[in-house]
């Protein structure tokens, strides 16, 4: 911002290190900043959370950009890592189409989070 100098390689891999490190920093800062923003709850099941199972606590993105963070919080949303998962597979359903399922598609559509919680138990 206010060198007049021209910059060498060095300058350069050094503002590219530095901007990397940024990056990064500013992508473990999101979730801290969801957090501070947010209530702990799922915004899917309305689980609530507290500091002793908060590492269950994720932040969804919510146009799935995991480099888009707007200052407002507006791309994030609070999910537990049951429904953060279903989420995702539900966006992966909507790219591919809807998958056909043949077997017991009654049980699958009453309590899609029962199911997913005992396999994740295992
Ligand atoms: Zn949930
Ligand atoms: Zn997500």
């Amino acid at each position: 911002m206010s060198s007049n100098k021209p910059p060498n390689n060095a300058n350069l891999d050094r503002v590219v290190a530095q901007a990397r490190r940024e990056a990064e920093q500013r992508q473990q800062g999101y979730r801290e900043r969801a957090l501070k923003m947010y209530p702990w709850i799922c915004g899917r099941c309305a689980r609530e959370f507290t500091r002793a199972n908060l590492q269950e606590l994720t932040v969804h993105h919510r146009n799935h950009d995991h480099d888009y963070n707007p200052p407002d919080g507006s791309n994030w949303e609070l999910l537990c890592v049951y429904c953060h998962d279903n989420e995702h597979s539900r966006h992966i359903d909507n790219i591919v189409g809807p998958s056909i399922a043949d077997d017991a598609p009654a049980a699958a559509t009453s309590n899609p989070f029962a199911g997913l919680k005992a396999l994740l138990k295992k």
